[in-house]
């Protein structure tokens, strides 16, 4: 079972949003199974973006700089299903993930956020309990600094990979490109 804040849950429904009808996503970071950080990743494939949303090895190495500044673990990748169920498709499965979060919006404005867990070739739902901030540590990924909840507008959310990037671009890379994710293409992941 995955804890997820409000906020948290609040970023990751907006980027679905605003990015409908192209899918949409990015990677998810915490601690004991509670979900902390979010990083909203823009699509960038060269195919239907209503059909696939794809990372690229740069996306991933952000993501790891990004765990490591937050002192956060990996766990996973989470995309958005336009058109569909949250159910994983044989593509989203050929990843070797080990968790597998996905946004429904068959019903747009009823979205329906599940998680997976993959095993031995297997797929078991992962509940996930949206919990109130209060008594939790937000991380602003803006700033790195806890914060109260507070909404997050559309324009934020555009706005959020971007001050990612600048971010990390000030940033001396203290760490070695190591990612802790294994992913079994070598320059791009796309999920369907
Ligand atoms: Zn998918």
């Amino acid at each position: 079972m995955f804890n997820i804040t409000e906020h948290q849950y609040n970023i990751i429904m907006q980027q679905a949003q605003s990015c409908y009808p192209q899918e949409t996503g990015g990677i998810l970071g915490g601690r004991d199974n509670t979900i902390l950080g979010v990083l909203p990743i823009s699509n960038k494939v060269a195919q239907d973006r209503t059909e696939v949303f794809g990372l690229t090895t740069e996306d991933i190495e952000r993501a790891y700089h990004f765990l490591v500044k937050h002192d956060l673990q990996y766990l996973g990748v989470y995309h958005t299903h336009p058109k569909g169920t949250p159910i994983p498709s044989a593509q989203d499965l050929s990843h070797n993930q080990k968790f597998l979060f996905i946004v429904g919006l068959q019903n747009r404005y009823n979205p329906e956020f599940y998680g997976w867990r993959v095993q031995d070739g297997r797929v078991y739902a992962e509940n996930i309990k949206i919990i109130s901030d209060f008594g939790v540590t937000v991380i602003n990924i803006m700033t790195g600094q806890p914060q109260l909840a507070q909404s997050t507008s559309p324009q934020e959310i555009d706005r959020l990979a971007q001050m990612i990037d600048d971010l990390i671009a000030g940033q001396e890379l203290a760490y070695e490109k190591k990612g802790p994710i294994s992913w079994d293409a070598s320059s791009f992941s796309t999920f369907a």
